[in-house]
Order: structure tokens, then C-alpha cells, then sequence
């Protein structure tokens, strides 16, 4: 991928989430309009009031709604929340009115606490990966302390009419536990929220975060299939995604859908048949590798991180090396190393080889070696920031390039307090 339209993409995301000027509204239908902006919302009317799919980020909501004000007939009757990312509800309360009901999956509750649970935890990766500044965590809330807004919870199916239209909601897991799809038989338009198309991507579509590095519960492969199945069976002529353009035709809903799950299918078997023929995650994450036939980027989710969110989720931390069953990590004895090789010297004059070699991962490791005695080392900072530079040159996947920029401008930080002193 070019570099640009990586750049673009990085740019795209980080900045959308904060404008509103972004927002545009795009006609599906006579009664079905779309506020597209960082993550879509939707409006389906109907003669007795109004449905809306999904709210957008907290910044963009009064924009995506002021714009879909004019299709709104009577009263919103009904929210629907595909997922509780918080890209997709943050303007669940410009919507409510008296008497709206809010409908969710049932594991959307435990989505939203484990998320409040944790804030502390995620505040600075969401912050790292995404280049913003750390917003402080408040004091810890509890383990069930997140605003819950759905009035209807369910588990399986849930449908209801509205002015003489159905809508049939599917439990379908995916990018996270609590997804669901919403299905207009009348109209065979599916909103399939992110389970395709995590960040609206454009053609050849990413392969998705089966594991999002910045923090999460593992996403169930096997569950992810099943609901791509589910989608695939309605036959949807309309595709609407949570992020992204419309798609239409259900020849190439099709072919989409089954070329995604597809991919998810075969890099879980190869991982399963891998950890079934003993081999440890770092042999499988190098070794397993998408074919071509199926025709997908990594520029969103990376196959590697997949590979290793799937034999984690299935397997959890142990490795089967005794040495992992203790408190001290190896890099307890790095300063040992250090000592070993007489000085920091030789570390990192072999760092630089490897950035010449093009093994500039193994130079991070070693300038990890040399850091773990002295978080200063000038020598072993710049290596550093070489290896990240190189890594980042060629990096086609932008959650990976954030968190390249977050490690290099950590160790400018380091440098320059290093020089100060
Ligand atoms: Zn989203």
C-alpha cells in the first residue's frame, strides 16, 4: 500500500473522529437515510415514527442528526445499537424521546462494563494508538459502573413492526460479543454494523482485527463465520455497514462476504491445526499467510495479530516453557546480558548492523536489552529510533503505524530528558 493513502487513512480516522464538517447525508431510500461520518447512522421511517440505527461518536452526533432531522416522521421510536463501541453511541441521548425504546444485545451490558471497568487500562493505548493526548482516568468505578441505555435486551432473535414494517434483529458476534444485524425483510436491506468493513475501508477490503492491539477480549473467529453465514442466508440485496459505503447487489454482497469469512475461516484453522501439531505462536505468526485468491489488505487488521489473538484466546499466556511460570520476566537478566558483552558498546553497534541487515525488529530487541539497565542510553535510544523509522517506512497497516509514531516519539522524549541531564 502507498504510503500516502496509508498516511491518508491514519489521517482520515483520527481526524474524522474529531470534525464534524465531515458529516454527509446520503439517500438509500425513500424512507431510509444514512448521516455518514466517522461511523454511520441511520434512519429508516416508517407511517408510524421512525427507527434509527446507531448514533456516531459524542462529536459528530449533532451534526449527523441535524442533517437527518428533515427524515425523521413522527416520533423515534425505536434505537438500535448494532455494538457498544463508543463510535456508534455516542449520540444515543440527541435521539431518546419519551417513550423511545433502545435495543441492544444482551452482551452489550458487559461490553460497556468491562470497558468502564478497565478505563484506566485503556485511556493511554486508546491515546497511543490513536495519537491523542491521555484524557486522565477518574477514580476506579467499579466493576459494573457503565451507563447502560438499552431498554430491550436480547439473546438469540428479537423482532418488531413499526407502521406495518418488520425489522428482525440477529444476535451475531463478530468484532465484538454483543453485534447484532438488523434485517427489513420488505426492503432485504441487512446493517451488518462493523462486522464487515471494521474501519470502512475501500476495495480489496482489509482483513479485520480478529485481536485489536490496543486492548481487547479476544473476537471468537468461529462466532465471526457463523454470523457472516447468518448475513449471507438473508440475502441482502442493501449492505449497511457501520463504517463506509453502501453495498448493493446481492451477487456482490455475496461474493464480499463469503471472500471475508472466507479468510477469517482459514487463518483460524491454520492457527488450530498449527496448535495441534505443536508449534508455538511466534513459528505459526511467522508462518501463516493469507493466499491471494482472497484478496484482502492488511492495511486495518493484521494476519499476524490475528494469528496470535486466536491461539491466546484458545490457549491463554502459558507457553510450555517453565520459565514463564515465574513473576520475573527475561528482561530481568538483560542487564546481565549487557554486563556479559562488556559495556553497552558491542549491544548496540550489533543493533546497527541488524537496521543495516534489514532486521530492524531484532534491533529492537536489542536496544530493549540495552534499556532495561539504562532507560537513557543515548546510543541505544537512537538505534532505537532508527529501527522504528525503518519499521515504519515500510508499514502498511495504520494501527501499526501509530503505535510505531508512539514508540519513536516515547524515545525522543527519553533522548532529550537524557541530554538534559
Ligand atoms: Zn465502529
Amino acid at each position: 500500500m502507498h504510503r500516502a493513502l496509508i498516511t491518508c487513512l491514519w489521517l482520515c480516522f483520527a481526524a474524522l473522529a474529531a470534525a464534524q464538517d465531515h458529516t454527509q447525508l446520503v439517500k438509500i431510500s425513500d424512507s431510509i437515510y444514512m448521516a455518514k461520518t466517522v461511523s454511520n447512522v441511520y434512519v429508516v421511517t416508517t407511517p408510524e415514527g421512525s427507527v434509527v440505527i446507531d448514533t456516531a461518536p459524542a462529536k459528530p452526533a449533532p451534526e449527523a442528526k441535524r442533517l437527518l432531522a428533515e427524515h425523521v416522521h413522527g416520533p423515534v421510536k425505536y434505537i438500535i445499537l448494532t455494538h457498544g463501541h463508543a463510535d456508534h453511541i455516542g449520540g444515543i441521548d440527541l435521539w431518546k424521546e419519551p417513550g423511545t425504546q433502545v435495543i441492544a444485545q444482551r452482551n452489550y451490558v458487559e461490553l460497556l462494563n468491562y470497558v468502564t471497568r478497565l478505563d484506566g487500562f485503556f485511556a493511554p493505548r486508546n491515546a497511543a494508538a490513536f495519537g491523542r493526548p491521555v484524557e486522565q482516568a477518574g477514580p476506579w468505578p467499579g466493576n459494573f459502573a457503565a451507563k447502560i441505555d438499552p431498554t430491550i435486551l436480547f439473546d438469540e432473535k428479537y423482532e418488531f413492526t413499526l407502521g406495518g414494517l418488520k425489522f428482525e434483529l440477529f444476535s451475531t458476534p463478530g468484532e465484538t460479543p454483543d453485534h447484532l444485524t438488523v434485517w427489513i425483510p420488505a426492503y432485504k436491506i441487512a446493517f451488518m454494523g462493523d462486522n464487515y468493513a471494521g474501519a470502512g475501508m475501500p476495495e480489496p477490503m482489509s482483513f479485520p482485527n480478529m485481536y485489536a492491539i490496543r486492548g481487547t477480549k479476544p473476537r471468537w473467529a468461529l462466532d465471526w463465520v457463523k454470523s457472516i453465514d447468518t448475513v449471507i442466508a438473508l440475502k441482502p440485496q442493501i449492505l449497511l455497514n457501520g463504517h463506509g459505503d453502501p453495498m448493493t447487489g446481492n451477487a456482490e454482497i455475496t461474493r464480499r462476504l463469503t471472500r471475508y469469512r472466507d479468510a477469517i475461516q482459514y487463518v483460524h484453522d491454520q492457527v488450530v491445526q498449527g496448535m495441534d501439531a505443536g508449534k508455538d505462536v511466534f513459528t505459526l505468526m511467522q508462518e501463516i499467510k493469507l493466499p491471494k485468491q482472497y484478496d484482502l489488505s492488511e492495511v486495518f487488521g493484521k494476519v499476524s495479530w490475528s494469528v496470535r489473538g486466536i491461539y491466546d484466546g484458545y490457549a491463554g499466556w502459558f507457553d510450555a516453557n517453565p520459565s514463564s511460570m515465574y513473576a520475573l520476566p527475561a528482561s530481568t537478566v538483560y542487564p546481565d546480558l549487557v554486563k556479559l558483552a562488556g559495556g553497552p558498546e558491542p549491544v548496540v553497534r550489533l543493533a546497527l548492523e541488524k537496521i543495516a541487515n534489514g532486521k530492524p525488529v531484532e534491533a529492537l530487541h536489542l536496544t530493549d536489552v540495552v534499556l532495561a539497565g539504562d532507560p537513557q542510553d543515548a546510543d541505544a535510544l537512537k538505534a532505537r529510533i532508527q529501527a522504528l523509522e525503518v519499521l515504519q517506512k515500510d508499514c502498511e497497516n495504520f494501527v501499526e503505524e501509530g503505535w510505531l509514531t508512539y514508540g519513536i516519539t516515547k524515545a525522543r522524549k527519553e533522548l532529550s530528558s537524557s541530554a538534559g541531564k
